[in-house]
């Protein structure tokens, strides 16, 4: 069985081994050492990367009490010694995410009396799902500040093994999940937990919790957070964003809600007084549309080059109200087009679109009084255009 210097320390981050086995498997390469700082995946702690001499390491899993070690490509033959490397940076980070979530879990239990019923461990953030069902945000903030005044206390974390009857009587925060000797987490003062992972050696070292978002998930409260140095990296991504809006507006950062509040309200003013404008507007083009379709004896028919076919859907409506003909819009940037009437041309405006879309290469449909066809490209539409107005103009459809 592998020989687990994490267990020995979890600060081990370079040594030697030999290589006591490899295998090609069809998912990739694994390399079995005699003894490996690499910790396999478990307990809700992502397995470690590194290098095993010139080969990179992607992954490190357990399997019957051995560590695997999955390699980019074979490191040397069985039998060598091999030096060792871990990625200390990703590895660290683990380990403050993972200790973070003890220290939460415990002040969580404490404070909110809700045991934690699972962990997750992200590249980006980690989560823990409390049992709770209802919160406050002054619950949370408490639970917040708990969590770092202990992190300030630098509490020392031990871990160790003990016998199970040594286990048996500790205040274990949850029945430990092996059979034999029993992995101690134990925070000074504050909890014992049987747990697998690797942890720092002091909860100074967490530096920070950050608790980033609380919601309801499947009846539990999930808790997002980050734990050290992913806290600073929050903390400073978010003062980039906030320092830009900030000089952007010119207006100091705890202003800002009040000045995009501000902003929306004139905006909805704003809105309504350009669709009261645009209604003129509809009027006055109606007027001229169907002047020109009276004189031409053709349908009221345009085509716009710059508005879209909601717009033109408001146009529509106001126009059938005021003339008998058929009614004829397009938007070229939209490529589609509509045709309507009042009720009184004598035909379903939704079977003349059918009957010729397909040949013009369009989509669409629609009912009696209103359909609508949509083109891949300007030309379709312009030819239907052509069609349609061509085929309304002299006289009454009759379908
Ligand atoms: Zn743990």
């Amino acid at each position: 069985m592998t020989h687990k210097l994490y267990y020995d320390s979890a600060y081990t981050r370079e040594w030697t081994a030999r290589i006591s086995q490899t295998a090609q498997r069809e998912d990739g390469i694994y390399v079995l050492l005699d003894e490996t700082a690499f910790y396999p995946e478990g307990g809700g702690q992502p397995g470690d990367t590194g290098w095993i001499g010139e080969a990179r390491v992607l992954d490190t899993i357990g399997e019957n009490g051995d560590v695997m070690h999955q390699v980019d490509r074979l490191p040397g033959e069985t039998g060598e010694e091999v030096s060792c490397e871990i990625d200390w940076e990703r590895r660290f980070d683990h380990m403050q995410q993972h200790s973070g979530q003890h220290l939460l879990s415990a002040t969580a239990l404490e404070l909110l009396e809700a045991p934690t019923l699972s962990f997750h461990l992200g590249q980006d953030h980690a989560t823990i799902d409390v049992d709770r069902s209802e919160w406050t945000d002054i619950e949370l903030e408490k639970l917040e500040y708990e969590v770092n005044a202990r992190i300030f206390r630098s509490l020392p974390i031990a871990s160790y093994t003990v016998s199970p009857e040594e286990a048996s009587r500790l205040p274990l925060v949850k029945a430990p999940s092996v059979r034999g000797d029993v992995r101690i987490v134990e925070i000074e003062g504050i909890e014992y937990n049987a747990c697998g992972g690797t942890h720092v050696r002091s909860t100074g070292e967490l530096g920070l919790v950050k608790l980033l978002r609380s919601e309801k998930q499947k009846g539990l409260l999930r808790i997002t957070f980050k734990t050290g140095f992913r806290a600073l990296r929050e903390f400073g991504e978010q003062s980039k964003v906030l320092n830009a809006l900030s000089s952007r507006l010119s207006t100091p950062k705890e202003e800002l809600p009040a000045r995009i509040d501000k902003w929306a309200a004139e905006d909805r003013k704003r809105q309504s007084e350009l669709n009261e404008l645009q209604g003129l507007l509809d009027q006055h083009t109606a007027s001229e549309l169907i002047q020109q379709a009276e004189t031409s004896g053709g349908p009221v028919a345009k085509l716009f080059g710059d508005r879209m076919l909601k717009d033109l859907q408001q146009l529509a409506s106001s126009l059938i109200g005021r003339t008998k003909k058929p009614v004829v819009l397009a938007s070229v940037p939209e490529r589609k087009l509509l045709l309507a009437h009042g009720g009184e041309s004598g035909f379903s405006c939704g079977s003349v679109l059918k009957e010729k879309l397909a040949e013009f290469g369009g989509k669409g449909g629609g009912g009696d009084k209103s359909a609508q066809a949509a083109f891949g490209s300007e030309d379709e539409l312009l030819d239907f255009y052509a069609m349609l107005t061509d085929r309304f103009s002299g006289g009454e459809e009759r379908s």
